[in-house]
């Protein structure tokens, strides 16, 4: 809805705020607020609001723990589940320190960066994501169970699916804040549901995702449900995947359209830009323990491969028209920071056309590339910690994203990886980990 300021200030006085959430992520992805009162809103705009980030899993620097959150009025949106009289509203804040200057550590920087680096090239980047979850039923305590909501399949309809009505609920709530529902259905495992929203500028697409998710939860909440976002909460079945489909325009022309796509053109250098740092990224893209069990089954990839339709490989080119043009990436999880997952994505796509990388050979209509196996196909990560030998070796990674941020992250997700290895079991260790 892109409000200014001063319309923000005005939204406020006119329809009975009584809240403004501050929301920010911590380097995990996690979505967190403070709430402030009208009368602290033009402060908070122009000063910002301060909380202590040593509190803050992965920005703890008791040292220099004020940091200060700055609303960004173009994301405000009305939270619906909340009382109509007295309403809450909620932007997305950029974190800054005392002194004015951006905090290092917040994704939403990093990828307004690369963004802006995208568009001094002529580019622009859209993104849209298809997120998969699962709806578990709770118990008489309201704490969650692995018993899923029903036992439909695929596209099936009531009374066999029995998520439809919070579908809707979910849907329509979405549609609310300004994001667009376009497609959404029962998916193949039992309680297994997706929803894909419309595609927009790469920026909001993680804004939107991390909203995405809290919708998700609260509506099932509300419906007595838990939503899990756990790449794999069911050893098996189908897996959640969050497959993330990403067009380059130049020019309002759709780089990703059959009439411009070349394996040597912008879209083919991009697209090969990213196959080329999966991989190492992967920490980023896949980053639990859990992440892991999912990657080569059911549909999930193995193989660092791309083709025209095929769903089993890492990257496809759905058939679509015009702005619907896009490149499909099928390996990362609901479980990643969108923002920094983007911000990895837009900088290898890039790097791929600064470099003028051409696009390898599709692996065609094959399960897995004709010569997998053989040395030159290389293949995902098999656990976290392969994913993170390569993520703390890269230097594309060390050169996008700062030293502080990447010792807090490789830190807690070598603790996860170790403590999964000496488990019993690895599924188990997840649930107690992972699942609530
Ligand atoms: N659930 C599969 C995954 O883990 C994807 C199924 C589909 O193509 O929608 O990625
Ligand atoms: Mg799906």
């Amino acid at each position: 809805m892109n409000y200014t300021v001063s319309e923000v200030l005005q939204y406020t006085e006119e329809n009975d705020i009584k809240f403004i959430r501050l929301a920010f992520c911590d380097i995990f992805g996690t979505m967190k607020n403070i709430s402030v009162m009208p009368g602290d809103l033009k402060r908070a705009f122009e000063q910002g609001i301060s909380f202590d980030a040593s509190a803050v899993r992965g920005f703890d620097n008791v040292d220099r723990s004020d940091l200060f959150l700055v609303p960004d009025p173009a994301t405000l949106s009305i939270l619906p589940w909340r009382p109509s009289h007295g309403r809450v509203i909620r932007m997305f804040c950029s974190i800054r320190r005392a002194d004015g200057t951006p905090f290092e550590c917040d994704g939403r920087s990093l990828l307004r960066q690369v963004a802006d680096r995208a568009e001094a090239l002529g580019l622009d980047c859209r993104a849209g994501a298809k997120s998969e979850f699962y709806l578990f039923k709770m118990d008489e305590n309201g704490a969650p169970t692995l018993d899923p909501q029903d036992s439909a399949g695929y596209c099936d309809i009531a009374p066999l699916d029995k998520g439809e009505n919070v579908r809707r609920e979910i849907c329509l709530t979405l549609e609310e804040m300004g994001i667009y529902p376009e497609c959404s259905h029962h998916e193949q495992g039992p309680g297994q549901n997706e929803i894909t929203f419309r595609f927009s500028d790469i920026c909001s697409a993680a804004d939107n995702l991390v909203t995405f998710k809290s919708v998700v939860k609260t509506i099932a909440a509300r419906n007595g449900l838990y939503a899990s976002f756990l790449p794999k909460p069911l050893v098996n079945e189908d897996g959640s995947g969050l497959h993330i489909n990403l067009s380059l325009f130049r020019d309002g022309i759709n780089l990703f359209d059959k009439k411009h796509f070349k394996p040597d053109s912008d879209s083919g250098y991009f697209l090969e830009g990213i196959l080329n740092r999966v991989p190492e990224i992967t920490a980023f893209l896949n980053p639990l323990t859990n992440s892991y069990l999912r990657l080569g089954h059911c549909s999930a990839p193995r193989y660092v491969a791309w083709s025209v339709q095929n769903r089993t490989q890492l990257v496809r080119l759905p058939e679509a028209q015009g702005e619907y043009s896009r490149m499909e990436l099928r390996s990362p999880d609901p479980a990643c920071n969108p923002h920094l997952a983007f911000t990895l994505l837009l900088q290898a796509g890039l790097a791929g056309i600064e470099k003028k990388l051409a696009l390898r050979e599709s692996a065609g209509e094959l399960a897995a590339p004709a010569d997998a196996g053989k040395s030159s196909v290389s293949t995902l990560p098999v656990n976290l910690d392969a994913a993170l030998g390569l993520a703390e070796k890269s230097e594309f990674i060390r050169k996008y994203l700062p030293g502080d941020l990447l010792a807090s992250y490789f830190d807690a997700k070598r603790f996860e990886s170790t403590a999964a290895a000496q488990a019993e079991n690895q599924h188990q260790f997840d649930l107690e980990q992972y699942f609530e």
